[in-house]
C-alpha cells in the first residue's frame, strides 16, 4: 500500500533526495568510497558544502553582508547560541508555543527578556496581536511556524528592531525578507533535510557586539570564520540539503514552494470546515499552511481512536496530533503532495459517510 507522510519531523523529502542521499552513501561521486567515510575537507565534499550555500543565497535571496552556515545540535542548541552572540541587555520574545518558550528560558540566561505577548492561556491557538516591543530591546525573537500548535506568522514583521526567527518548519516554504533578521535558523528536519544539521543564517556586523566571552564553538563568528568547517560538520544531512534545495530550484524556487503550500492547505484545511466530523483548532487568520492540527468535533469525540486507525489503514502515517493539543496534524512540509492531501481529504469524507 502507498504510504502518505504526515509526519511532523524528521518527515517528507522527495523520494528522488532519499536515492540520491542512498546513492552517494553507497558510492559517493563514483570515487568508489562512500560520503560517510571521506574527510569533510577533502577534494569531494567541499563542492557539496559550497553549494549548499550557494542555493541557499539564491532560494532566500539572502543579501550581501551574511553567512550561511551548517552546524550540529539543532535548533535547541541555537535557543542558546541566539543570546550568547547577540543579547546585550535586554530581548524581547513572542510566546507562541513550546519551541518559543523554550527559547525564552535559554535567554534568561543571558540577560533582561521581555515576553512582549503570550497565547499560553489559550493553549497556543492564536498569534498574540497588537503588542509592541521596547524600542531598547537588542532583538525580537520570533518562532514563525508553530509546529506543536499550527500556528504561523507567515511573513516578515515591521517593528522597530532587528528580528531573530526560529524558521525551523516554515523556512523555504516562502519568500522571506531577510534583510529585516539579524539572525534566522532552523532545524534542517522538517523543510530541509534529514535530522543532524542546523542552518543559521547570520548578519556578519551584528556578531561580536555581546558584551561577554563565548565558548568557541558556540561563537558564530568561529563558523562564519571556517565556513562551517570549523569542526567536522555533519556530512550526509548537508548532502542531503544541498540535494533539497537542488530539487526546491528545480520545482521553481521558494516562490513556487509558497504557491504549493497554500494549494495543500486550501484542499485540507477547505474538507477540515466543511466535513461535520472535525474542526479545526486554531484562530482562522493564524493557521499555518504546515501543520494543518484539527480534531474531532465535540459529538464526535469518542471517535477519534476510530478515525486514527481508519486513517492509518489507509496509509495515512503521522497523523496524530501532538500531545499536547490532541487529535490530528496533517505536517505538509515542501515535499507533501497535492496528492498526498486529495488521499488525506477522501480518507476524511469515507470517514464521515460511515457515521
Ligand atoms: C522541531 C523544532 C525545534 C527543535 O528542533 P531540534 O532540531 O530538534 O532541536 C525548534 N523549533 C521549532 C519551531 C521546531 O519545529
Amino acid at each position: 500500500m502507498k504510504k502518505y507522510n504526515f509526519n511532523a519531523g524528521p518527515c517528507i523529502l522527495d523520494r528522488s533526495v532519499i536515492e540520491k542521499t542512498a546513492q552517494a552513501i553507497l558510492d559517493f561521486n563514483g570515487i568508489g568510497l562512500s560520503l560517510a567515510e571521506i574527510s569533510h575537507r577533502s577534494k569531494d565534499f567541499q563542492p557539496v558544502i559550497d553549494e549548499a550555500e550557494a542555493l541557499v543565497k539564491e532560494l532566500l535571496e539572502v543579501p550581501e553582508g551574511y553567512s550561511v552556515l551548517f552546524l550540529g545540535g539543532g535548533a535547541s542548541l541555537e535557543f542558546c547560541m541566539i543570546p550568547y552572540n547577540f543579547l546585550k541587555k535586554k530581548a524581547a520574545y513572542l510566546n507562541t508555543g513550546v519551541w518559543a518558550k523554550k527559547a525564552m528560558k535559554e535567554a534568561k540566561l543571558f540577560g533582561e527578556v521581555v515576553e512582549v505577548a503570550s497565547s499560553a492561556d489559550a493553549n497556543y491557538t492564536f498569534i498574540p496581536k497588537g503588542w509592541t516591543v521596547p524600542e531598547d530591546a537588542d532583538y525580537l525573537h520570533i518562532t514563525t511556524n508553530n509546529t506543536i500548535y499550527g500556528t504561523e506568522i507567515r511573513k516578515d514583521l515591521d517593528v522597530p528592531v532587528r528580528l531573530i526567527a526560529d524558521m525551523s518548519s516554515d523556512i523555504f516554504s516562502r519568500p522571506v525578507d531577510v534583510s529585516k533578521y539579524d539572525a534566522i535558523y532552523a532545524g534542517a528536519q522538517k523543510n530541509l533535510s534529514m535530522a543532524g544539521v542546523t542552518i543559521v543564517i547570520v548578519k556578519n556586523d551584528a556578531l561580536g557586539q555581546a558584551p561577554r566571552e563565548i565558548p568557541t564553538m558556540l561563537d558564530y563568528r568561529t563558523h562564519v570564520e571556517k565556513g562551517s568547517m570549523f569542526n567536522t560538520p555533519p556530512v550526509v544531512p548537508i548532502y542531503t540539503a544541498m540535494e533539497n534545495l537542488r530539487w526546491m530550484k528545480a520545482q521553481g524556487g521558494v516562490k513556487a514552494m509558497d504557491k504549493l503550500a497554500q494549494q495543500r492547505a486550501e484542499i485540507v484545511y477547505g474538507e477540515i470546515d466543511r466535513n461535520k466530523l472535525f474542526r479545526g483548532t486554531v484562530a482562522e487568520e493564524d493557521r499555518s499552511v504546515m501543520n494543518l492540527c484539527f480534531v474531532m468535533n465535540d459529538e464526535y469525540k469518542e471517535l477519534e481512536k476510530d478515525f486514527l486507525d481508519f486513517a492509518t489503514s489507509k496509509g495515512m502515517v503521522g497523523v496524530k496530533g501532538h500531545r499536547s493539543v490532541g487529535g490530528f496534524r496533517a505536517s505538509c512540509y515542501n515535499a507533501q503532495t497535492i496528492e498526498g492531501c486529495q488521499a488525506l481529504v477522501a480518507c476524511m469524507k469515507e470517514f464521515e459517510k460511515l457515521h
